[in-house]
């Protein structure tokens, strides 16, 4: 069975592009927010959203990202149903997919969210992303046109830095993508090395 490497960041940290890094290094990489969005989807899940949220989740019959995302925005009560419902499915799932990756030494699992599902208590080792919060904000200002405040709201929704690097294995700093990448072969090296001598 390979190892669990957990892989996540605080917003605009550059996850995404890590993790990118990693799977250009043949290593397979869930990106559990993208299987999430899936899962999402599907016709028995939505069903049992609009049992629970109603109609106005849809937008001609199909769940609205949008809608669903503003409804459990700052409501931690919403927030906890859905995250009921599509969390355990996500996990199932991604089961599935390290049994599928039975030859790996190690996988990677991408999430926004490690630290604060608690799913990270599930990982051999944890690989975190760090940046300067104002590179951050203006990273995702960038890629995604909203606000300043926006960013620091959801910013102020999750687990910063000091709660989270004592709780990591390995942390990238990634300020240039050179030096970002550097660390990444590096800690896949390493990683080689530290489960071969298991
Ligand atoms: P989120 O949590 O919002 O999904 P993330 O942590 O996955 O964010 P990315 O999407 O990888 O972050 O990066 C955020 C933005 O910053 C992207 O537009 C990305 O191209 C850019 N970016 C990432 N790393 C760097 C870097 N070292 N230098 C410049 N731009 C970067």
């Amino acid at each position: 069975k390979p190892k669990i490497i957990g892989l996540t960041g605080g917003i605009g940290s550059g996850k995404s592009t890590i993790a990118g890094y990693f799977a250009a290094l043949d290593i397979p990489v869930y990106i559990a927010d993208d299987e999430a969005k899936k899962i999402l989807f599907m016709p028995h899940v939505v069903k049992e959203l609009i049992a629970i949220f109603g109609n106005d989740i849809l937008t001609e019959g199909i769940p609205d990202k949008a809608k669903i995302a503003a409804l459990v925005f700052n409501n931690p009560e919403q927030l906890a149903k859905l995250n009921s419902i599509i969390h355990p499915k996500v996990a199932e799932h991604f089961k599935d997919w390290v049994l599928q990756n039975s030859g790996k030494l190690f996988v990677i699992k991408e999430t926004a969210i490690l630290f604060e599902s608690g799913s990270y208590k599930d990982c051999d080792f944890i690989i975190l992303v760090t940046a300067p919060t104002d590179v951050r904000i203006q990273r995702v200002m960038n890629r995604d046109g909203v606000t300043r405040e926006k960013v620091l709201q959801r910013i102020e929704n999750q687990w910063n830095d000091q709660k989270t690097i004592p709780l990591s294995n390995f942390v990238i700093n990634n300020i240039d993508l050179e030096s970002a990448k550097e660390q990444v072969v590096d800690i896949n090296n390493l990683l080689k090395n530290v489960i071969n001598k298991g």
